[in-house]
């Protein structure tokens, strides 16, 4: 290396041959002897890490536990998944949000079956030719299950690299996060780079978090320039939220003698936010009376008359920048009206379709009122 290409490496913050080995020593000891004990990372199968790392896209560990040990259980490999109807996927994701990667997850496995054997490709571009992958999920992927050397960016790796060598600035804005990846892959540990992926997630989630940081407890501290200049809190810079739209959603819960309800999944009573294009209770967007409103969708819609609702305590749902309301209307008819495509089922077991949070909350709200 010339002196020149020295300079722009060290401008770039790179770290010298001898600082990096130190590092990546420091940083895969501290994670090999703190690491949570999770399932993904007891067992390597590529599927179980493919189907993990869907799962952990914008969720948090908390979150996705038991729906992975579940979808699992039901999918055993990416035969069983491949082979399964979208509605069983779907039913084993609800709740979880973000229905698309389901969608994904499903149709990969196909292509995967298809074209691969049934194995997930080792191969980087063929793992991005494959729906629902990109380059954080093909790199974080390949190389945790087959230690292929691919750095893994993310948010949680963006800042820790960001806060290490004092990049100041928006992270996501296109040629800083270049930057940030020719970082990542320049540290990747090349001998455990499954591991090396890990440990930074893993700073990044439970020491070098977002807000207030613990530098005390840092293992790599002494390599930290945002620490040095007192900057941990300034990095990354803050970006500007998109503004929080607010939105009421009525929603009809029909109940018949029998306790059953009506699910439809049809666009004119559809939110693609909210329901995710999965079964839901009748709704509208609610503008004037949410009441009066509902009856004439009901009408013109499903030809019922003369309905009549009672209100229900409103509830907050919160998706992505929406503020959402939800207003529950329960009706107790003597005659579910037949739709065309929609789903009559008991009340109480609405999750054997699949069914969005917001659907869960609706019906729950119904219930409560039965069961008082
Ligand atoms: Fe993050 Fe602080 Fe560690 Fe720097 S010293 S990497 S800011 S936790």
């Amino acid at each position: 290396m010339n002196r020149l290409q020295i300079r722009a490496g060290r401008a770039r913050g790179a770290f010298s041959d001898a600082e990096r080995a130190a590092f990546q020593a420091r940083l895969l000891a501290w994670y090999r002897a703190n690491r949570r004990d999770l399932p993904w990372r007891r067992d390597r199968h590529p599927y179980r890490v493919w189907v993990a790392e869907i799962m952990l896209q914008q969720t948090r560990i908390a979150a996705v536990l038991p729906y992975y040990r579940r979808f699992l259980r039901r999918f055993p490999s990416v035969r069983a998944l491949a082979r399964a109807p979208i509605e069983d996927v779907l039913t084993q994701w609800s709740g979880l949000g973000y229905y698309s990667r389901a969608r994904c997850l499903h149709r990969a496995a196909a292509k995967i079956l298809a074209l691969h054997a049934g194995t997930f490709p080792r191969d980087r571009e063929a793992a991005l030719k494959l729906p629902g992958i990109g380059n954080y999920t093909a790199a974080a992927t390949l190389s945790i299950a087959y230690g292929v050397p691919l750095a893994a960016l993310d948010g949680n790796v963006a800042r820790v690299l960001a806060r290490l060598r004092a990049i100041r600035g928006d992270l996501r804005e296109p040629r800083r996060w270049r930057r940030l990846g020719s970082l990542a892959q320049h540290l990747l540990a090349p001998d455990a780079p499954g591991d090396w992926n890990q440990a930074l997630m893993e700073l990044g989630e439970t020491v070098c978090t977002p807000r207030a940081p613990s530098c005390r407890a840092c293992p790599v501290a002494k390599w930290c320039r945002a620490r040095a200049n007192s900057l941990a809190g300034a990095i990354p810079a803050v970006r500007r939220k998109r503004a929080t739209k607010r939105v009421s959603i009525a929603a009809a819960i029909l109940r018949d003698p029998d306790g059953r309800t009506l699910l439809v999944r049809d666009p004119g009573a559809h939110d693609d936010v909210l329901f995710s294009r999965l079964w839901q209770f009748p709704a509208i967007e609610a503008r004037g009376d949410p009441m009066a409103q509902l009856a004439a969708h009901l009408r013109e819609r499903f030809g019922a008359d003369e309905i009549a609702f009672r209100a229900l305590p409103p509830a907050r749902h919160g998706v992505t920048y929406r503020n959402v309301t939800l207003l529950p209307f329960l009706a107790c008819v003597t005659e579910l009206p037949r739709v065309r495509g929609g789903r009559i089922l008991p009340l109480a077991r609405i999750a054997e379709l699949p069914v969005s949070s917001a659907t869960r909350k609706l019906a729950t709200a119904a219930l409560t009122i039965f069961k008082s």
